[in-house]
């Protein structure tokens, strides 16, 4: 359900676990585990997290750009910092090639690398960060 959200933190240098087909009270006891905060649409699973006292997020929009801005008001900094793999959460090993700066997942072998798509993502949260800023101020 946020899979897309996911990927973004993992491109803003989070460490974001995505297991799959496990039951929401194993979840809560790996959130436990691994001191982990679980980022939810689904009101009962949010609920069940208040109970058992694990930290939990529950995201309010479906927009993806809304979503981060309730990301960012929680205090995850909205600057690319690719440490990690969008696809598997694998830390990235760093390496110059051709005078620029290029990662690699030793996991799945996915490669990244600075270019348009990168700037794309700079103007996004460049106009995520200015309407946090706004809401900052109307609200102080
Ligand atoms: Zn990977």
């Amino acid at each position: 359900m946020l899979m897309r959200l996911g990927r973004w933190l993992r491109l803003l240098g989070q460490d974001v676990a995505n297991p799959e087909g496990i039951s929401d009270s194993e979840l809560l006891r790996q959130a436990k585990r691994e001191d982990r905060t679980i980022i939810t649409r689904d009101n009962g699973l949010f609920q069940a997290c208040r109970s058992a006292g694990v930290k939990c997020l529950f995201i309010r929009s479906c927009k993806i750009s809304d979503q981060l801005l309730e990301m960012a008001r929680e205090g995850v900094p909205l600057q690319l910092d690719p440490e990690r793999c969008t696809l598997c959460n694998t830390l990235l090993q760093e390496f110059e090639c051709e005078q620029s700066m290029k990662w690699e997942c030793p996991g799945c072998k996915k490669l990244y690398w600075q270019g348009g798509h990168c700037r794309k993502m700079e103007r996004m949260l460049e106009m995520i960060r200015s309407r946090r800023d706004e809401n900052i101020r109307w609200y102080s």
